[in-house]
């Protein structure tokens, strides 16, 4: 028998639901570890968010980052609330540090069906989708984040950058993804969404596409304005297979990406750069139902499955793939049995989804 792999996992609850979802998830994982056997996930919760940054007066300790450095990878439930705010009025973010401090250029955010949860859409073909949005996440218009200008009260600026070396290396992400999802029958299309008619930093961005897509001729390629690819998530979604787009664009289309496939608490994604990558559900610490047991962790761990699937490519392991599919059956099967949650018209919260997902662990076939 092959000996036991063990990843240290870095683990941010941060605020709000994600203190609620944390802990589910980490039984999620070691649940479907423990189904596949010989792996083993050694975690470390570090402080991180706005009632870190209320206690020690900074929303991301030295000490978290280093942790999460040394980590093989880093766990985000969901970090930030409304009413703890920065001097400068911007919410506190760690979640955005960390994208720049590690380095995290490709933000993959899935936008997959789950079976049996309804889709806004009429169309049946609305019910089956899975595309994936890579997000370009350490430039565009976040480059400007906590940066702007405010102009003696009547005029403010923000800055947008697109660079060579960044859009080279989340398109060459893109291409990747977009390969190896050929290999289990993907399209093999990548998409580039930019405002490229109107201003030079997207016609750069789309030359660099053009550029890094020429070395991929086994994948076929086209370009859609931010404008009308929203017309598409609406109007025909099932013609995407992987999005690749600046920073504030992907920031809103896999919101809406999320929409499509049952709401935030749905939509899982992953922060990846060459070193690092951080997983975390793609909605934000919510609020407006923190504390009453209504979250749905499906995204949190759909997202402990992303964190899986990634160590396995890294470590060549595949018991952590094996994980990670156990856990998208496990959260599939949920669903098709008529699982409900608040945000779907049911009743269900945390502790319904996560009960019935371990005990799915137990029986289902790795997806
Ligand atoms: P951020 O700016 O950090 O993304 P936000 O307040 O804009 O935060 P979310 O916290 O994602 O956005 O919440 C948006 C809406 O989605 C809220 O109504 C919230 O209750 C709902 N929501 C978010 N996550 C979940 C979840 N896991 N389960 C159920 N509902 C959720």
């Amino acid at each position: 028998m092959s000996p036991t792999r063990e990843f240290r996992i870095a683990v941010f609850p941060g605020d709000g639901i994600g203190l609620e979802i944390t802990e589910p998830c980490m039984a999620v994982v070691d649940a479907a570890a423990s189904r596949v056997g010989g792996l083993r996930l050694a975690y470390e919760t570090l402080p991180a968010g706005a009632g870190t940054y209320q206690q020690v007066g900074t929303a991301l300790p030295d000490a978290s980052i280093d942790a999460a450095r040394a980590a093989d990878a880093i766990l985000l439930a969901a970090a930030g609330l409304p009413d703890i705010r920065y001097p400068d009025g911007t919410e506190i973010a760690p979640q955005i540090e960390l994208r720049s401090i590690l380095d995290l250029y490709a933000g993959v955010r899935p936008v997959r069906s789950i079976p049996g949860v309804p889709s806004p859409l009429a169309d049946p073909r609305g019910s089956r989708l899975d595309f994936v949005v890579v997000r370009e996440s350490t430039e565009g218009l976040f480059v400007s984040h906590r940066k702007g200008t405010v102009r003696e009260d009547n005029e403010a600026e923000d800055r947008l950058l697109v660079t060579r070396r960044g859009t080279e290396r989340v398109v060459d992400a893109a291409m990747r993804i977009a390969a190896t999802r050929m290999t289990r029958g993907g399209k093999g299309h990548v998409t580039c969404v930019d405002k490229a008619n109107v201003f030079a930093s997207y016609a750069f961005f789309r030359k660099i596409f053009d550029e890094r897509a020429a070395l991929h001729p086994r994948l076929t390629v086209d370009h859609v304005y931010i404008d009308a690819s929203t017309l598409d998530f609406v109007g025909r979604p099932w013609r995407f297979d992987v999005i690749v787009t600046e920073n504030m664009f992907g920031d809103i289309l896999s919101d809406l990406g999320a929409g499509l496939i049952g709401g935030m608490g749905f939509a899982p994604s992953a922060d990846i750069g060459d070193r690092s990558a951080v997983f975390q559900p793609c909605h934000g610490t919510a609020p407006d139902i923190a504390g009453q047991g209504r979250a749905n962790p499906t995204a949190m761990f759909l997202s402990g499955a992303m964190m899986l699937e990634w160590l396995a490519e890294q470590h060549d392991e595949p018991k952590a793939e094996t994980a990670a599919a156990t856990i998208r059956a496990a959260v599939d099967d949920t669903f098709a049995n008529g699982m409900r949650t608040w945000e779907i018209g049911g009743q269900s919260g945390v502790r319904e989804v996560t009960d019935a997902v371990l005990s799915r662990i137990k029986e289902v076939a790795p997806a």
